[in-house]
């Protein structure tokens, strides 16, 4: 018999990492990275391209994130049962990049959006200093299910929708590419020095729609104009990556599964957050079974 990566137990491929905040820096008006070390670290191996992790993140008032439990078995129920105040917000993040430093230990930068007070993950982000310490569940392996980019083998050209959640995760797949790899993207950001500067030895063509305010449903109306008005380079077997807000990714994914005839089954989509909801709410939704998602970590 065969044994497949599938047949591994899940805690193999996912583990529990403290991580502590070493620095930060402004990317742009929206971008805020946080640079994590610490000792936990040395086990984390991501694998690149669009690889998530699950941060918790401590209530307002306190500064470390402290868990009851993080053992496999009993962490879901013992952080499900804290006392509201105290519980920390669990909240989907992308590895950016993992390096490791002269010394030996490792380093894990994540790219937060600040995108207001109110809401945690962005609070927490905006108020990260030196020293704090916070808990992830992230990968152990290098490749685990949260690597949600998987082109075949034979794919001749990479067509990319990422909003501002998503550029992260973009930028990450881009790094990766090969030399020569023809990628048609479009990266939609807040404001005009959101235009982060992207490295890639990908041959690769980007526009980047800029919203300047504008918010709801008539953002996405404007980004499909543009990506409607765009002339793909011919591909046989085109791959299709596209992940941001759920409503804006439905309406991408039916462009190019609709009006440019691609193989519904080559469009790779995730809903990274939805207007109006929290990740509450969306978890909340998906334990009932009423989100309608390929993916488990998706807002779609
Ligand atoms: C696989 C995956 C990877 C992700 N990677 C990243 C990443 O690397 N960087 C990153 O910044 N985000 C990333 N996200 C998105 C992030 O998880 C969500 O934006 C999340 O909702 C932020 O939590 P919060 O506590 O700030 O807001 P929540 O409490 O979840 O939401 C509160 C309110 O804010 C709105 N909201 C949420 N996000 C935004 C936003 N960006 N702009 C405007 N309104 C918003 C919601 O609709 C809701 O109304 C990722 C999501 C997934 C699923």
């Amino acid at each position: 018999m065969t044994v497949t990566a599938s047949d591994a137990p899940a805690i193999a491929h996912f583990r529990f990492f403290e991580m502590e905040v070493l620095r930060t820096r402004r990317l742009g008006h929206s971008f805020l990275r946080v640079t994590f070390g610490g000792e936990s670290l040395a086990g984390f191996r991501s694998g690149g391209y669009d690889q998530s992790l699950s941060l918790f993140l401590p209530p307002p008032d306190r500064e470390h994130t402290v868990l009851p439990s993080t053992d496999e078995d009993t962490w879901f129920g013992a952080w499900r049962a804290m006392p509201d105040g105290e519980r920390p917000v669990m909240r989907s993040y992308t590895v950016r990049e993992q390096r490791r430093t002269p010394e030996g230990g490792e380093e894990v930068d994540i790219d937060f959006v600040l995108h207001g007070d109110s809401s945690p993950a962005s609070f927490w982000a905006g108020r990260a200093v030196t020293g704090r310490r916070i808990m992830a569940i992230g990968p152990a392996v290098a490749e685990n299910k949260s690597v949600r980019f998987q082109p075949p083998a034979a794919t001749d050209a990479l067509f990319m929708y990422a909003d501002e959640t998503a550029l992260p995760a973009a930028a990450a797949i881009l790094d990766r590419l090969p030399a020569g790899a023809r990628v048609r993207a479009w990266f939609e950001v807040p404001h005009a020095d959101d235009r982060l500067a992207l490295s890639t030895p990908a041959d690769a063509d980007i526009t980047w729609v800029v919203r300047e305010g504008g918010a709801g449903r008539e953002r996405t109306e404007h980004l499909l104009d543009v990506v409607r008005a765009a002339e793909l380079p011919a591909a046989k077997a085109p791959y299709v990556w596209l992940a941001g807000e759920a409503g804006t990714i439905r309406a991408v994914r039916r462009h190019f599964v609709q009006e440019r005839s691609v193989d519904r089954r080559a469009v790779r989509f995730t809903g990274y957050w939805r207007l109006g909801a929290s990740e509450e709410e969306l978890l909340a939704e998906a334990y009932a079974g009423k989100a309608p998602s390929e993916d488990p970590g998706s807002a779609l």
